[in-house]
């Protein structure tokens, strides 16, 4: 999980100090930000779990639980949310150099001193919240970056690449387990005459439709649909075994024909088809995940050969 910031930002104050706290709040109230107030460590520590503020000024001296401690609490607790890391700025006597030392030691990122000077908190606080926001940006910028990486842009199916990481991931952990893994590969029928009689935007779209077909046919979170190339796809099933996953190319070749679009020069008849060879295998040393792959395209080459719109099976014993 991580915490989306607020809008207006969020600012926790946690000061025994009544007065202080009237005037922290002012202060940034003023800035536009949204204020909530803890009167001490503890107390600190439930408002922040939730509420889940953008930043928070603890008081280093304060009774039950000091400013320090509660800093400490605090980034424990984010590490158990896998939270972003919300910025704690610390409020430390003027002179006190050993509490700034310590301040930064469990886990603040800045301080001020008291008396308060009250445009240096004001320009900090803004600095912090600032730095919330890029960081913000820039995971889910990464996150973007992620997706784009492993899916196919057309489809928005995984695309080569995930295919290839996946199969090699579940390999080794089917392995691992001695638990089976197969495969279907799936081949549009005709297609390069469909491509000719309907034009390749036609074509795509086609392909989109057949891609979401085989997505939600991957029906558990581990299975995987991927676009294995051209209008080549493929459906991992991990922990899965012959039976199931003629099972899986059943319900696609069923869920083909319902998509029910028009194919006219195909020779087998009037509607787009797939052909699908299905492979299983318990996996270990002797054999690698290429040989699945080579038994699939066997199958489904047979699949091809013996009329099309069909699938056949290969079990590597
Ligand atoms: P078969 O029944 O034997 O599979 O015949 P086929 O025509 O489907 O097979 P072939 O491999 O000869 O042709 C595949 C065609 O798929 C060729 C190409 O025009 C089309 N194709 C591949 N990628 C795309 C794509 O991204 N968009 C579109 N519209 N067509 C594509
Ligand atoms: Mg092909
Ligand atoms: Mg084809």
């Amino acid at each position: 999980m991580t915490f989306a910031s607020h809008n207006p930002p969020l600012v926790l104050i946690a000061d025994d100090d009544k007065v202080i706290r009237v005037c922290l709040r002012q202060a940034m109230e003023q800035e536009g930000y949204r204020v909530i107030e803890a009167v001490d460590g503890e107390n600190c520590l439930a408002m922040f779990s939730k509420m889940q503020p953008d930043v928070v000024l603890v008081d280093a001296v304060m009774p039950h639980m000091d400013g320090f401690t509660c800093c400490q609490q605090i980034q424990k607790m984010e590490q158990h949310l896998e939270g972003n890391g919300t910025p704690l700025l610390m409020i430390t006597g003027l002179d006190d150099e050993e509490s700034v030392e310590q301040a930064f030691a469990s886990g603040a990122v800045d301080f001020v001193t008291k008396p308060i000077n009250w445009a240096v908190l004001r320009q900090r606080v803004k600095h912090l919240l600032n730095q919330v926001k890029l960081y913000e940006q820039l995971q889910n910028a990464n996150q973007e970056l992620k997706r784009l990486a492993t899916s196919d842009g057309l489809t928005q199916v995984a695309n080569r690449r995930r295919f290839d990481e996946y199969l090699q991931q579940e390999w080794s952990r089917m392995q691992r387990d001695r638990l089976s893994l197969s495969l279907v590969m799936c081949d549009i029928d005709f297609f390069k005459v469909y491509n000719d009689t309907y034009g390749h935007q036609e074509g795509d779209d086609s392909l989109k439709k057949v891609a979401k077909v085989l997505d939600r046919a991957a029906k558990r979170s581990i299975d995987l649909a991927a676009r294995y190339g051209g209008e080549e796809f493929a459906v991992i099933l991990p922990n899965t075994g012959l039976e199931g996953a003629t099972q899986v190319a059943k319900d696609i070749q069923e869920a083909v024909r319902e998509l029910d679009i028009s194919h006219s020069g195909s020779k087998i008849g009037d509607r787009l088809t797939l052909s699908m060879g299905v492979a299983s295998t318990i996996p270990c040393a002797l054999i690698s995940p290429e040989m699945l792959i080579n038994a699939a395209d066997r199958a489904l080459y047979q699949a091809k050969k013996s009329g099309r719109d069909r699938f056949c099976t290969f079990e590597i014993p």
